[in-house]
């Protein structure tokens, strides 16, 4: 008797089962038992037989070429969900042995005559049985991801940034926390830094809220020798992926779409994540394409007699050339660019660097977010306080003091920072009151962020000219300006 054995592991790690090692031990066993001949092992290792499986099981295939063939007298398998659940190519399967004449199935050491109708009764009970319990395990594995996503829970790898914290006796999740624990790491020059994953991700926002390029991002994070979350080398892609996140204002996110809240806290307040989300989906940061050259105003100041987006176009007549901006739709008021960049440029500036601006939004009375920042600073102070009576009673070495002294500091100052920063608009930070004007001019030709500068503080619409070759200069009676928020915000134009 010749015997072709196969042997099956599943992917699916909450089954129960032997392994394909396990298999081929018992099934040889079984074979040497009988005095049969071992005519041919097929081993499917890491391969799912359920209908709902998605790659190719080669080996099994060669095992149906071998019966085919007519190589086989007995086939040896441990289990019936371990060859074939499929109830209908376990049917078929079985009719082509009966045609080769391979009358013989051993399952699990139980021999079957396929000619003996009690046996195929018992074997087809089996295979029923075998599907069953497949659509059951996979019936399982979604509700369970389903589940998991409304219940808000986690699964999958964990978001960069954050740690799952287990019960330590029964292995079941308690919580997803930020992942502040202290790394270090060396870069090329030799220079340590430390750093937290909750940190990195934190400043990669702040950075992008504020109009920093994804490639200054990358390249500062690689000069300092930190890792990505593949602990390779940082790629725009994975920061522009990680900016838009909303896992990171504690959103649960099941394929592709918010599905509710997720049950750990946000790494980022949400202006922050939406700041930075707005400017990496502003078209003009994305690459300019050739012949659409990014204007500063274009579809962000409106036309003040239709209200449709005014855009920009070079245009030649009258023995002038140069680019204009005008009503999109029905061309019902333009002006030369260079006007209008410049005077809109003008303004939002001595705006931005007036004090009452810089006072009005630093106070952030009642935010939320500020208040939080400002109780934990003055938390670990407290705990900082702390630390130094117990350095100077001699229950914390001086060299470890330091240590701790050092990164509740950092903190504190983060915290303070936060407070202060709270009530002003990402994009604005560091670029108003007395830095507004170096501020602008280091933005250079950084138009998406000027542009979503302009677009935070100011709604502005461009009227038509008075008439026909009017002379007067351009100005303010040629715009309709709304200050959004700050001091006066009623007030006109400062230019
Ligand atoms: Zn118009």
């Amino acid at each position: 008797m010749r015997a072709l054995r196969y042997q099956r592991a599943s992917q699916d790690k909450k089954e129960q089962g032997k392994s394909v090692h396990d298999q081929g031990k018992l099934n040889v066993k079984e074979i040497n038992a009988h005095g049969w001949t071992d005519a041919g092992s097929f081993t499917d290792n890491d391969r799912s037989a359920s209908r709902h499986a998605t790659k190719e099981r080669e080996k099994f295939e060669l095992l149906i070429e071998a019966i085919r063939k007519g190589k086989g007298d007995v086939l040896v398998i441990w289990e019936m969900s371990r060859k074939e659940r499929d109830l209908a190519v376990y049917v078929q399967i079985r009719d082509m042995c009966h045609e080769v004449g391979l009358f013989f199935w051993l399952v699990g050491g139980v021999l079957f005559d396929l000619r003996d109708k009690n046996d195929r009764m018992m074997l087809g009970f089996q295979a029923v049985q075998a599907e069953w319990m497949a659509d059951s395990i996979r019936d399982n594995v979604l509700r369970g991801i389903v589940g998991a996503a409304e219940a808000g829970r986690p699964h999958g790898t964990v978001t960069y940034g954050y740690r799952r914290i287990y019960h330590q006796r029964t292995k079941a999740l308690e919580r997803q926390e930020p992942d502040i624990e202290i790394r270090q790491t060396t870069a090329e020059d030799g220079t340590v830094t430390e750093y937290t994953h909750a940190g990195v991700v934190r400043e990669i926002f702040e950075k992008v809220s504020g109009g920093t390029p994804l490639i200054t991002i990358e390249q500062s994070l690689n000069a300092s020798g930190i890792p990505s979350p593949r602990g390779a080398r940082w790629l725009r892609g994975i920061i522009r992926k990680i900016a838009m996140n909303p896992a990171y204002i504690g959103k649960r996110v099941f394929r592709g779409e918010v599905v509710g809240d997720g049950i750990w806290p946000a790494l980022v307040d949400e202006e922050v994540f939406w700041a930075s989300v707005r400017l990496l989906e502003d078209p003009s940061r994305t690459t300019t394409r050739a012949g659409r050259a990014v204007h500063l105003l274009s579809y962000i100041v409106l036309c003040g007699v239709c209200g449709g987006p005014i855009s920009s176009s070079n245009v030649s007549r009258h023995g002038w050339s140069g680019r204009v901006y005008s009503c999109l739709k029905k061309r019902c008021a333009a002006v030369k660019a260079e006007f209008l960049d410049e005077y809109v440029q003008r303004v939002v500036v001595a705006w931005l660097a007036r004090p009452e601006v810089f006072e009005d939004l630093s106070s952030g009375v009642g935010d939320e977010q500020v208040s939080h920042a400002r109780a934990e600073a003055e938390r670990l102070r407290a705990d900082l306080e702390d630390y130094k009576k117990l350095a100077e009673s001699g229950e914390v070495k001086a060299i470890d003091f330091v240590r701790i002294s050092k990164g509740l500091e950092r903190q504190i100052a983060e915290h303070d920072a936060r407070a202060a920063e709270a009530g002003i608009p990402p994009v604005l930070r560091g670029r108003i009151g007395p830095q507004a004007v170096t501020a602008w001019a280091e933005l250079g030709d950084e138009v998406g962020v000027k542009r979503e500068i302009i677009r935070t503080v100011a709604d502005i619409k461009l009227l038509p000219a008075r008439h026909k070759g009017d002379r007067s200069p351009f100005g303010a009676h040629r715009l309709e300006w709304t200050w959004k928020f700050g001091p006066e915000s009623e007030d006109s134009t400062a230019g």
